[in-house]
């Protein structure tokens, strides 16, 4: 397995805990330390609450999806808090793409949803 933010060659440690488990690994240790994830959430108020997750507390030159296993764990929360059938979550890069965004996600605003929104960085 390689890290997807360095591509080098992601070494697990073999233990009587792990030696069963197939696990896929996204990043090396070395890596979820240089990107630290700070997750916050706040309200944005424009038209009806837009909830936005977002990843990072500033901007990093790093694929995403080495943090897979920790956005799969912020939408099972977020799954938990928002019920998905009635409401819409989008992903996007960063905030200014979000409010790029803004008429078309006013414009569902007949649908009686809440939106979730997941953000890079703010
Ligand atoms: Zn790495």
């Amino acid at each position: 397995m390689k890290c997807l933010a360095c591509q080098k060659e992601i070494r697990v440690k073999v233990s009587w805990q792990n030696l069963f488990r197939e696990k896929s690994y996204f990043i090396c240790d070395k890596c979820y330390i240089k990107y630290p994830l700070d997750i916050s959430y706040q309200v944005f108020p424009f038209f009806q609450n837009v909830h936005v997750f977002s990843l990072f507390n500033k901007k990093y030159d790093v694929n995403t999806y080495a943090f897979l296993d920790e956005i799969t764990g912020l939408l099972s929360f977020i799954m938990n808090k928002f019920d998905l059938n009635k409401n819409l979550c989008f992903f996007f890069d960063n905030v200014e793409q979000l409010l790029e965004y803004e008429d078309k996600l006013n414009s569902l605003k007949d649908f009686q949803c809440e939106i979730i929104a997941i953000v890079t960085f703010l």
